[in-house]
């Protein structure tokens, strides 16, 4: 069950792959209850935020994270995987010059692994078709601006590649740990929608 809609009706997908295996005698309905909940248990914004939080405190991390995601993640208990097919996660870092923006303009592929599931817009038509046409307009609606001299890059996800963005450490915040940091961090601001 590879492929471009991987993501988007997963629950679905699974009953169904699960009443075929199951029929065909392949595998206990047990023991993909376990794995399915592992999968889930571990995917929500928190975990990725967890990692953001890494990579502004340790530079070495940050450079591991970005060369190779997939790579770099078990450093914070994360993993693209999880039971599941591994995907290729690329995080992409905001700079002074570049903002990112994430989105998959064919269907709705995510990386739920470390975001956990997406949000509805993010599979809206109105949000697919029109990020990448007018990247400025999208982010004005989500009341975010990334300044008249940044370039925005918007990344479009594909069944082998998902991207995460990786913020900017908000100024100020050099007193805070890495708790408090990851604390910081929003599902919006690893699409891209917001500033963090
Ligand atoms: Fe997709």
């Amino acid at each position: 069950m590879s492929g471009h809609h991987d993501d988007a009706p997963i629950a679905a997908q699974v009953r169904g792959l699960e009443a075929l295996l199951e029929d065909r005698g392949l595998v206990d309905a047990r023991e993909l209850d376990r794995a399915l909940e592992a999968f889930l248990a571990g995917s929500s914004p928190a975990g990725a935020a967890r990692a953001v939080a890494r990579a502004w405190t340790d530079d070495d991390f940050r450079r591991r994270l970005l060369d190779d995601a997939n790579a770099a993640l078990p450093e914070v208990r994360l993993s693209m995987g999880g039971g599941l097919q591994e995907q290729r996660l690329k995080v992409v870092e905001n700079t002074a010059a570049v903002h990112n923006v994430i989105v998959c303009t064919l269907c709705s592929c995510y990386p739920i692994a470390v975001l956990g599931p997406s949000p509805t817009w993010y599979k809206s038509e109105a949000y697919r078709s029109r990020v990448v046409r007018d990247p400025r307009g999208v982010l004005a609606e989500f009341e975010f601006d990334p300044g008249p001299d940044v370039e925005i890059t918007v990344w479009d996800a594909s069944a082998e590649s998902r991207y995460m963005v990786l913020p900017r450490r908000p100024e100020g915040t050099e007193p805070l740990d890495e708790a408090e940091l990851a604390a910081l961090v929003t599902r919006n601001g690893l699409i891209g929608v917001a500033a963090v």
